[in-house]
Parts: C-alpha cells; structure tokens; sequence
C-alpha cells in the first residue's frame, strides 16, 4: 500500500473514532470512582468506600481551597485515595495509594467527575527519538464537551470554580522558586541551600522581628507532595555570618589561584573520561545501525524471522537512548566548571575582596552574586549542633559547624547577673521596689523591656527564687493571724499595736500584707500571762 493510501486510511478511522466521540458514545479510560455498567453507560463506582472518599478530596478541597491542606488532611487522618492502574499486566485494576498532589491535581482537573464527557483534552506530539509528548489543551480546544452527559461527583459550576482557585494558588507555585538567581532578601544563601537529611533543596522563609526580618531556611521535603511535617529548618542569620567570615578569610589571590589550577587538572581529566563514555554511545549507535540494516534487508514475506530482527532493532534502540541519557546525564553532573571569563572575573574580585564583602553599601543582591561566583552549594544539617558543608566553586569543600541558635525562650530569658542582683535585692524590697530599683539603674529584662511587678514576679516563678514574704516567714516573722492565734487578740488590736510601736511589723508584699516578729518573752508566755495581757490588752482598748 502506498502512503498517501495509509494516510487516508488513519484519517478514516480518526474520523470515525471522532464522530463516535461526538456523539458521547466512545468509550474512555475512565477516573478511578467512575465506571461503565452492563448497558455500557458511565455510573458512579458502586464501591461505597471509592465513592465516599472521592467525594471527601472534593468537599476537602471545597473546605480548605488548596491542594496542599488537601493531600495533609488525607494524610493527617492516614487516608489512602483509590487509583486505576493505567497500563501494564494489571490494567483497570483499582489500587489504593497514598494522595499525592499531582493525583489531587489531575482529578480536581478531571471534568468527569463533574458529569461532562469529555474527548480530545490532549494533544500529542511525537519527537525525533520516536516518543511522545502530551500537551495538556486549554478548554475551548477541547475536541468534545458534553456536558450533564452521566452523574458526577460534584456540578459544572463547583468543577470551574475549583480551576479558578487552582489557577489562583499556582501563581505562588513555582517549582525552582527556591534554586533562582539572587533576589532582594537578606538570606545570603539563598538559591544555594540544600537539606543535608533529605537532599532538597532549602527554601528561605523570613520572619518579621522587631530588627528587621531574619532568614529561615526550610525544607519542606516531601510536605509540598505528600502534606509531611516540615523536614527541617534552621535560623539563617548564624550560618549567614559563618559563611560570609568564610568567605572572607579564605578567598585571597593565591587560593584562588590555586583553587582553579586544581580545578584545570580535574577538567581535563574529566574530558578523558569524557571521550571513554562517549564510546559507549557510538557503540550503542553502530549495534541499533547494524540492526537495522538487517532488519531492512530480510525478506518481508519471512514473517518469523522479520519479527525477531524488528525486536532486536527495538531493543538496540532503546539501548542506544539509555546510554545517550547516561552520557548526558554525566556530562551535566562534571560540567560546573568555570569557563575562561569567569576566571578572570573571580580573580579580579579576589584583590579586594574582602573590603567590598563589608563594606555597609554593598547590596545584599551583590554579595549574593559573589557568593554564587564562588561557591557551589552549602548542605545544612541541623542535630546538637549545625553542620553546615560548604562546596566550593572547583571542587573544594570545607565543613563549618555552629552552635543551635537559641530558641526563643532562651532568647527572652534574664540575664544571669541580673537574676542575682534581683535575688540579692529580694531580701529586703518587694516585687515592686525591686522592679523600681532596676529601673533605676537601667536594667532591662532578656527582651530589652522596662522591669514591672509582673515580669519580677515571673523571674522569680522561673528561677525558682523566694518572695520577700516567704524569706521573712523562714526567718520566724509571723502573719496576722499567726500573732493573733500566738496572744489571743484581735486584728484591730495587733494594728493598734504596730502603731503604738509595741509590735515589731513590716510591708511583705505589695497588696500590703504586714508581717510581724514577736520577741522571745511575748511568744514563750504561759497560758496565763496570756489572758491576763488579752484582758488588759482589751481594758486598753476601751
Ligand atoms: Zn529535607
């Protein structure tokens, strides 16, 4: 058959199978809840358990509007969410999976679920190497729409809306925000962080402090995915410093220098073995060549041995892609080089480098290009202490560990000389008058506040140091009622003592509670001595 024949041929049936379509009568690969029944038409899956949990990703989704909070629902509450297996020895096969965000993705996408048949939302492209490409159309490209056409899970109205949100939230998703090149922020290692336990790369995060925002960087790991908790993230502002002294010390002519002498050897031998693997792939290429040819030359009418040769020329020339990949793959991994002008460039800022790194008008956008110019990621791990593997331009690496930044109580704690100063001070003033005498002398609390009775009070809670009152009550200073049980008289008549200067009292705390110190010959009186005092003590008082 001539070509121009099998054209018209394919044109036929793709015209056939297009206005079968059109009809709503051809029948798709269907989204896994959603299945044909006996008379052939589309149903929801009678599996109530399918059912019920394809109806939870859209009211989730419906409830928390992004796709994020969904997969983290699904997870929080260990939810797996059903899946049809595509292809393969167990095709149709229904699977249950744990919700990752491109399964959300591709079903909130899905308009099946919203009722509507559905034909032609692709388009494929083949390229060279013989495989395809799938683009994804937008809706007014779409070959077939027929809408209310079989049940669904959710209206038309709620499936554009969802698009309408989808579109919104992809704005703020990009998926190499966090490898760009230097922006604004003061996160020096922005773009060149990558998480020592899981390999991501690190986000930077800022938060807002009274001092201006200080840099976080983060690894979301597998959370932007699956929903996981966050991998880890470390206060930037120490590494920052860390590295930037690195820098400094370490970046002088004759290290450079030297750096990318090291680096010329290690280049060439790479172009070595270079050459050796692309060997590989010109022999890849010479057996899927030879395969060929022979498979052209076999008689087609020997159908067996046609078919055998046509594998053999498949299998060779899918060993021919792997081994290019391979190479590709390789030579992308050697290739961070530095090329002729980046040299001269790096050298250059080697003179002074280390009095443009400090100088207050140097852009922080600036010194993050340097730092891009020399080094060639940073990996963070953070355990007791932050380890932080700083990989340098040419190869070079150097570990730096830090201390954990402190958390934010610790931040916020007292000083320990002023807690001594307030222990010493407690032995004779109140809360108040400690807060007062502080002041005074400009002392600050550990979060560079003005002292009160409230936060002396607090300090003392946290360091487990005694009120004035209770130092005195150790000493043998007696309360009201104490004084009152002790001589048998009345509060009035302790008071009208205190005033007289007959009893020993003093202020013990700010709500003007009064403590009093009775002498030995008071307090060891006998019984007797006591009632005639009482009795005296109330003819007095009359
Ligand atoms: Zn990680």
């Amino acid at each position: 058959m001539s070509e121009a024949e099998l054209h018209v041929l394919r044109a036929r049936l793709r015209g056939g199978l297009l206005n079968k379509a059109r009809r709503g009568e051809l029948r798709c690969p269907l989204p896994a809840g959603m299945v044909y029944d006996a008379a052939g038409r589309v149903v929801l899956d009678p599996d109530k358990q399918v059912q019920e949990t394809v109806r939870l990703l859209f009211e989730t989704f419906a409830r928390t509007g992004t796709l994020r909070a969904t997969i983290k629902y699904f997870r929080q509450q260990h939810l797996l969410f059903p899946t049809r297996v595509a292809a393969g020895a167990h095709k149709g096969e229904l699977l249950w999976t744990p919700l990752s965000l491109g399964r959300a993705c591709t079903a909130l996408h899905n308009p099946w679920y919203a009722g509507a048949y559905v034909f032609g939302r692709c388009r494929h492209h083949k390229r060279a190497d013989g495989r395809f490409w799938y683009e994804r159309l937008p809706q007014e490209q779409w070959q077939v729409l027929i809408r209310d056409a079989h049940p669904g899970y959710i209206c038309w109205e709620e499936y554009e809306r969802n698009q309408q949100q989808l579109r919104q939230s992809a704005k703020a998703l990009g998926f190499q925000r966090n490898a760009g090149p230097p922006r604004e922020g003061s996160a020096l290692l922005q773009g060149k962080v990558i998480c020592g336990l899981c390999g991501s790369r690190m986000n930077v995060h800022y938060n807002p402090r009274k001092d201006g925002a200080v840099p976080n960087y983060v690894c979301v790991g597998r959370g932007r995915l699956f929903g996981d908790p966050l991998c880890q993230s470390i206060v930037g502002t120490g590494i920052d410093e860390a590295v930037g002294q690195l820098l400094v010390d370490t970046v002088t002519p004759v290290a450079l220098d030297l750096a990318l002498a090291v680096q010329q050897e290690i280049t060439s031998r790479l172009d070595e073995a270079d050459r050796l693997r692309h060997r590989q792939v010109e022999r890849a290429q010479y057996e899927a060549d030879s395969a060929r040819r022979r498979y052209m030359h076999v008689d087609p009418a020997n159908r067996l041995v046609a078919d055998a040769l046509e594998t053999d020329w498949n299998l060779k020339l899918r060993a021919l892609a792997e081994a290019q990949q391979d190479y590709e793959r390789q030579r992308a991994a050697d290739r961070f080089t530095v090329d002729e002008q980046e040299r001269q460039r790096i050298l250059a800022l080697a003179t002074d480098f280390p009095a443009v790194w400090r100088d207050p008008k140097t852009p922080q956008r600036e010194r993050k290009r340097m730092l891009a110019l020399l080094i060639e990621d940073v990996t963070l791990i953070k355990q007791h202490q932050i380890t932080a593997a700083v990989r340098f331009r040419g190869g070079a690496t150097t570990t730096l560990t830090l201390p954990r930044p402190l958390n934010a109580s610790q931040m916020r704690a007292t000083h320990q000389d002023v807690l001594q100063e307030i222990n010493r001070l407690l032995n004779e003033y109140t809360d108040a008058k400690v807060a007062h005498i502080l002041n005074e002398r400009g002392v600050r609390t550990g979060a560079g506040d003005a002292f009160n009775t409230v936060s002396v009070k607090w300090v003392r809670y946290s360091a487990k140091i005694k009120s004035l009152k209770e130092r005195l009550i150790d000493e043998g200073w007696l309360t009201v009622k104490q004084v009152s049980t002790e001589l048998g008289i009345t509060r009035s008549a302790i008071y009208r003592r205190r005033l007289r200067g007959e009893l020993q009292g003093r202020l013990c705390n700010d709500h003007g509670q009064w403590l009093y110190w009775l002498p030995d010959e008071l307090s060891t009186r006998s019984p007797n001595e006591i009632t005639s005092s009482v009795s005296s003590t109330a003819g007095d008082a009359v």
